[in-house]
């Protein structure tokens, strides 16, 4: 079920620049993983919720010519093979620099699962088909996603370059992050942090990071998307993303 490692050389260049943290891969996803039931069924909802976002026009492409936006989800230990339930749970995030208008696949590579992330060597190990790299917003899925102790932690994130400005905010009733920051570097996680530390999950559901886009959460693929389609644009922000 392997995809053809060969022809995603000059994509995986072009993404390159937009992680800004180390990345390590650590092996190939295990086969009984990318096998698994729960796996197979995830990816597939959130490919679903990409094409959707996409038609939608919330993650619209961006200068390099990719998409503006990325998903992860998080397998717990009951949703994992026996084999790899020592790793639980494992945050499974799209791999780094989509393609438009193409449904992800995980034979194809789309999927990434991230198996470690070191916040003081700001470095990702990860696991992916044929060498893809995670998103370069891994570190924001891992905070927002992974558990936490007094916490409760929503199962799947997805982000947007849509809905970013104070107007959007404030016409939806959403938190935002106070300062412009630098998108994949420690400044960017801190401030998300922030922001779902002071609207903690599930009372909030979408953030806003102001001059870049949202960041929906919930229990289910469906209940993130469902924060998504309730939201309106301001006016006088409609077509703007200015960041990746
Ligand atoms: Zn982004």
């Amino acid at each position: 079920m392997h995809g053809p490692c060969s022809s995603i050389k000059s994509r995986e260049m072009l993404s390159q620049e937009r992680i800004k943290f180390k990345t390590e891969r650590v092996g190939a996803i295990p086969e009984d993983l990318l096998n698994s039931p729960a796996f197979i069924a995830l990816a597939g909802k959130v490919s679903d919720a990409i094409v959707e976002l996409e038609a939608l026009g919330a993650t619209p492409v961006m200068y390099d010519g990719l998409v503006g936006g990325n998903a992860a989800f998080i397998l717990t230990k009951d949703q994992l093979p026996d084999t790899q339930r020592q790793h639980a749970p494992l945050l499974v995030v799209t791999k780094s620099g989509k393609a438009p208008n193409r449904r992800p696949s995980i034979a194809d590579g789309d999927f990434v699962v991230a198996v470690g992330f070191d916040r003081t060597q700001w470095k990702v190990d990860y696991w992916s088909v044929c060498g893809e790299k995670p998103t370069s917003d891994t570190p924001l899925h891992y905070a927002a996603l992974m558990p936490r102790e007094g916490r409760q932690q929503p199962q799947v994130a997805i982000h947007g370059h849509m809905f970013s400005t104070e107007e959007d905010a404030q016409l939806n009733g959403l938190p935002i992050s106070k300062e412009l920051t630098l998108f994949s570097t420690p400044e960017d996680l801190h401030a998300l942090q922030e922001l779902m530390d002071a609207f903690p999950y599930p009372d909030y559901r979408v953030y806003i990071r102001k001059g870049h886009g949202f960041f929906s959460v919930g229990d289910t693929v469906e209940m993130a998307m469902e924060n998504v389609r309730c939201l309106k644009q301001a006016k006088s922000t409609a077509g703007k993303s200015d960041a990746a």
